[in-house]
């Protein structure tokens, strides 16, 4: 069975660091993302004079349809997905009184509903073949409480629920279902916080630093390639930031 990796939210951080690795481990990947294709065409430029098979398709995981409609196109380019990575992802940091209703609707939309359309969108075909792996990117903030982050955590925390209970339905049916807990990694996503908090996190981090998209991509590869008698685990990698 050919080797296709479909992961969201790719065109840069994290995820661009697993679809580079994962290309680089002879997968064909499908990068994804919502904005700045600019970066995401790039880097499919860049895997494909590499040698590696890859193609782009911008697509908002929250919408059922452009999701289905990409799992089509991956599947007519590459071939039927055998790899998915959960990892498109928003935040925002607000106090609870300020989350208002269309914000809370998006970052679940976003954050959990991505992963139920992009999962069901390529599920069909591992069922069918009693094969396949499944990656969820939660956050350090999906096992612990985040003051000022109600809304992201709760969606970190309920993609755990997602990947643990899925994890025990898929089992028998060959499809393992694994999860990475970041903790504060060095992307565009965290650099709201502003250098100053940057620095004082990197401060009260164990390991002295924030860590790398290539850290996290090094951990999702694991779980989807080398892992092959891990489901419905959760692996931190934080720099031992929380304990
Ligand atoms: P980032 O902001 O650098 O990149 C996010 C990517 O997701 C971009 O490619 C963006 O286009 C895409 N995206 C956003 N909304 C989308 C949507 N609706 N549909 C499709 N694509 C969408 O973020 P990152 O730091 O690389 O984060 C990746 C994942 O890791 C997220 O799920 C995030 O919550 C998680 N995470 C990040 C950190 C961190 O400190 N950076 C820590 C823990 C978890």
């Amino acid at each position: 069975m050919k080797n296709v990796a479909l992961i969201t939210g790719s065109s840069r951080g994290i995820g661009a660091a697993a679809a580079q690795l994962l290309a680089e481990n002879g997968w064909s990947v499908c990068v994804n993302c919502i904005e700045r294709d600019d970066l995401a065409r790039e880097l499919c430029d860049k895997l494909r004079a590499a040698g590696h098979e890859a193609m782009y398709y911008k697509a908002d995981v929250a919408d059922r349809e452009a999701v289905a409609a990409m799992v089509r196109a991956v599947e007519r380019e590459l071939g039927y997905v055998t790899l998915l990575v959960n990892n498109a992802g928003v935040a925002r940091q607000q106090q609870f009184q300020d989350i208002d209703a269309a914000t809370w609707k998006r970052l679940f939309d976003v954050n959990l509903g991505g992963c139920f359309n992009c999962t069901q969108a390529v599920l069909p075909h591992m069922l069918h073949e009693h094969a396949g792996s499944i990656v969820n990117v939660s956050s350090i903030w999906g096992q612990h409480g985040a003051s000022c982050e109600v809304t992201y955590s709760s969606t970190k925390h309920a993609i755990i629920g997602l990947t643990r209970s899925l994890a025990a339905e898929l089992a028998p049916s060959g499809i393992r279902v694994n999860c990475v807990a970041p903790g504060v990694i060095d992307t565009e996503m965290v650099q709201v916080l502003g250098q100053e908090t940057l620095d004082m996190l990197a401060g009260e981090i164990p390991l002295g630093r924030l860590g790398r998209p290539e850290e996290i991509a090094a951990a999702i590869a694991y779980l989807a390639c080398d892992a092959t008698y891990a489901t419905g685990q959760v692996l931190t990698l934080d720099g031992g930031f929380v304990n």
